[in-house]
């Protein structure tokens, strides 16, 4: 039985071959998830046409072994880049050099390996492989992360029976995250953001011992890792009664929203999902306070490929995974953000997470 995992590195190795490289090294762990099952924390793998071969320390040796069938699993004795140097070094000759993954390896990290794997082995930095085909979903995948979604929709909607005048942001955001395991999630996907009034202009504020006053912005932010897939919500609400001004708000980055997904299909570049957004904010006079890019891919982790951003040329390709998220952020007054998940097939666009985006006053 091929494992998907033996069927993406068949995928990956195709590609090495194509490029001319006889091997990659992948340094990143959601990569090595992606690619072999193991799930431990430190460690390297190196891909080529002889096999797959781990190299992780003593706490991960036997976990690596039962996690990665039909991968060689190496304990690694030294350093970790000396060690793979090493493995390079006493490997049957190939053809092709070795790509490493130059955006994430320190300079010193490579000349250590450089060093152990002597002056045979020749090198050419090779980022990206991975990291495209982890873009392309696969149907087992797009299965998981609508359920990641789900999980998402369910959290959100316990989230919004806790607000009242009173509550505190820790106390949003504790409950959100015991609820997200309660329901199955291995954790969340990232910081859960909870941020009242004032504290929601800041895209990314993190929860604090604020309470909630009648009338404020309510903004949540969260994601729940299911089955190694990550989620990512954000919905806006007011508690109390919304002013026409932040009605107006909520109205125009709802707009942006549904014109950034109306523009999600195979083909279309990032840079013009972002422009979707960006145009209705501008018609608003809004765009100002849109400091952020529109969306990112997501997957094994929580911003991966593609960068849904400003003038990126990258077209998006069926199973591709996006946050569309715009948002206004007014110091002084309070931001407002709406984000979804949409997954990009041949045909239409579907989106993953459902709750209700109207803005709702508690
Ligand atoms: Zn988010
Ligand atoms: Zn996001």
């Amino acid at each position: 039985m091929t494992t998907p995992f033996a069927q993406r590195r068949r995928a990956l190795r195709k590609q090495l071959d194509e490029a001319g490289l006889g091997a990659l090294v992948v340094t990143q762990p959601a990569s090595w998830y992606y690619l072999t099952g193991f799930t431990g924390e430190a460690g390297a793998l190196v891909v080529s046409a002889q096999g797959t071969m781990l190299v992780t320390d003593g706490r991960f040796t036997e976990q690596a072994r039962r996690e990665a069938p039909g991968v060689r699993v190496i304990l690694q004795v030294r350093g970790l880049s000396t060690s793979l140097g090493e493995f390079l070094k006493g490997a049957p000759r190939r053809r092709g050099k070795v790509g490493f993954p130059a955006g994430h390896l320190t300079v010193a990290q490579f000349r250590a390996m450089k060093r152990a794997a002597g002056p045979r082995v020749r090198w050419a930095p090779a980022d990206g492989y991975v990291e495209r085909l982890r873009g392309r979903k696969d149907a087992q995948e797009l299965a998981v992360m609508r359920r990641a979604a789900a999980l998402a929709d369910n959290v959100m909607a316990k989230a919004l029976t806790i607000l009242k005048p009173g509550v505190r942001e820790l106390e949003v955001a504790a409950e959100i995250e015991y609820q997200m395991r309660l329901q199955g999630a291995s954790g969340p996907a990232f910081e859960t953001i909870v941020a009242f009034g004032e504290r929601s202009a800041f895209p990314h504020a993190r929860p604090t011992d604020k309470r909630l006053k009648k009338n404020e912005l309510v903004v949540l932010d969260m994601g729940a890792i299911l089955a190694h897939y990550c989620s990512d919500i954000t919905r806006t609400v007011v508690v109390g009664k919304a002013s026409p001004k932040i009605r107006g708000w909520h109205k125009a980055v709802q707009e942006a929203r549904t014109a950034a997904v109306a523009a999600v299909r195979a083909g279309a570049t990032c840079g013009e999902v972002d422009a979707a957004a960006r145009q209705v904010l501008a018609g608003y006079r809004l765009d100002q306070y849109f400091t952020h890019s529109t969306g990112h891919g997501l997957g094994i982790e929580v911003h991966e490929d593609p960068r849904v951003a400003k003038g990126q040329k990258q077209k998006l390709e069926p199973g591709n995974v996006v946050t569309i998220e715009p948002g206004v952020y007014v110091p002084g007054v309070g931001g407002i953000r709406i984000e979804d998940d949409v997954a990009v097939h041949s045909g239409e666009t579907e989106v993953l997470t459902r709750s209700p985006r109207d803005i709702i006053e508690i």
